[in-house]
């Protein structure tokens, strides 16, 4: 017998055909008919797949009517058309075959709602809501999307490495990596020696792959990375994870307009994306989670995004009459409250605020004429803030070399990527997008935490 998903077997192309679903029970209706109702999930999509269990079947008093929330089955059966609302299909069960109970006195899954916090506890219980699953499943969506679009485009995928020596611009504090017994390491002059340890030399964990991905578009041209990305930051945010997935396309002979292009291209692409491919579950985000969510992503996929510099929006925050936590003056990083006082409300869409002072900004931003400001980019959205940080990177050696050193960083240390300004250097371009804040932005989901299988954050790594 084929087995089918309950995607499919919810199609009116199933009707009329044997079936084998194999999924759990989310309900269990008993009809005074001799008959009950099971509702199936399988993950496949948000909805169930409606069962009819006949008392005619053999374990229908010693098992079917115990089924209940949370137990395993497989349902042998004829698709048939439903006369019930809500759905084409249903199936009449001829086997039910139950794999695993799940005692509804300690299933915590059951009718009520829980919070999203206290489904946090429940890492391993949680994919079989139907929040989480639709998180899931448009994550999924989201990454397809990222390949899609790179690959369409003629960028390459490359692996950067997890472990690495290089504090890229101290973008975030790091994870250290190491393999001395930490009760005793080996010291000299009283100092930890690092020459003694697995890589004979300190090592962390990647905060961004973005220096050896340059080293890959100064000989691919077009290149992108996709893989995880460790901060040891302690900031308790919605927005911020210890672990998360970025994604970074770095581009041989692109300038700042052109980064820009494409990351407005990019965004709308996994927006429209989402919204074509997985419509059940963004109808359900839509009318659980936020009611804005679609028309929000429809605008934002037919305009364009604001492009203002951020001298510029220095002096919108300055006249806005808000009063902002934060003061505002020209020279100091944007908080969030100013970043979405931008984009929710000045703009109420996309804004890429770009021509940073170069005092906030690492070495690696491509200094402008004017001597003060960096060729960087941040793209902001409303509610989550910054998705998106990028820049025209320094192709001159001269200019590379006196940001480094102004910045109390030894070349010496860079030597290789010094070496790529050295040796053919071309103008060169490309951004950061956190997969998360994309997810979290394209569902509505209001804290980072719930749209990753098992989010780090200080003091969370159980599962
Ligand atoms: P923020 O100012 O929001 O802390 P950042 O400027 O430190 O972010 P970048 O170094 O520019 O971040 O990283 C590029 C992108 O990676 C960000 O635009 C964001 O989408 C994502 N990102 C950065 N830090 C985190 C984090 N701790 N958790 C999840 N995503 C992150
Ligand atoms: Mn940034």
């Amino acid at each position: 017998m084929k087995k089918l998903s309950v995607v499919e077997a919810r199609k009116k192309s199933s009707i009329g055909h044997q079936a084998c679903i194999q999924g759990w029970v989310r309900t269990r209706r008993d009809s005074k008919g001799g008959f009950s109702f099971l509702e199936i999930n399988d993950g496949s999509c948000l909805a169930n797949v409606q069962v009819v269990a006949d008392a005619a079947l053999s374990n229908y008093e010693s098992e079917v009517q115990k089924l209940s929330a949370g137990c395993s089955v497989t349902i042998e059966g004829e698709v048939k058309a439903s006369q019930g609302q809500g759905q084409d299909t249903e199936v009449a069960a001829s086997k039910v075959i139950v794999h695993g109970w799940a005692d509804p006195n300690d299933y915590p899954l059951q009718k009520k709602r829980h919070s999203f916090e206290k489904l946090r506890e429940w890492a391993h219980l949680r994919p079989r809501t139907n929040t989480f699953g639709a998180v899931m499943r448009v994550r999924n969506c989201v990454s397809r999307s990222i390949h899609n679009f790179f690959q369409e485009e003629g960028f390459f995928y490359v692996h950067t490495p997890i472990i690495t020596s290089s504090d890229c611009e101290g973008a975030g504090e790091m994870f250290r990596v190491t393999t001395f017994n930490l009760e005793q390491p080996p010291k000299k002059d009283g100092k930890i020696d690092h020459s003694l340890d697995f890589f004979h030399r300190p090592t962390f964990l990647t905060v961004s792959g973005q220096l050896e991905a340059e080293i890959f578009a100064c000989s691919l041209g077009k290149v992108y990375t996709f893989g995880p990305t460790f901060r040891a930051e302690n900031s308790n945010t919605s927005r911020h994870l210890a672990e998360f997935w970025m994604v970074e396309p770095e581009m041989a002979f692109f300038e700042l307009v052109d980064n820009m292009d494409l990351a407005e291209r990019f965004l709308k692409r996994i927006f429209r994306d989402a919204l074509e491919q997985c419509p059940e579950d963004m109808a359900f985000f839509n009318e659980w989670v936020d009611k804005t969510t679609i028309e929000t992503l429809e605008k934002i996929i037919n305009s364009d995004f604001e492009r203002l510099p951020y001298t510029e929006a220095i002096k919108i925050l300055e006249s806005s009459g808000e009063s902002f936590e934060f003061p505002v003056s020209w020279g100091q990083d944007l908080q969030s409250e100013h970043e979405r006082y931008l984009t929710e409300k000045k703009f109420q869409k996309p804004v890429i605020l770009f021509d940073y002072p170069a005092g906030i900004k690492p070495f690696y931003m491509r200094v402008n004429d004017d001597g003060r400001t960096v060729r960087a980019m941040d793209v902001l959205v409303p509610k989550v803030g910054e998705i998106i940080g990028g820049s025209q990177r320094e192709e001159r050696l001269d200019m590379l070399e006196s940001r480094m050193k102004a910045q109390h960083l030894n070349p010496a240390d860079y030597w290789w990527y010094v070496e790529l300004r050295k040796f053919g250097s071309v103008p060169h371009s490309g951004f950061g997008l956190g997969l998360e804040r994309a997810v979290q932005f394209v569902s509505g989901m209001g804290n980072i935490r719930d749209v990753i299988p098992f989010p780090r954050t200080p003091g969370n790594a159980e599962f």
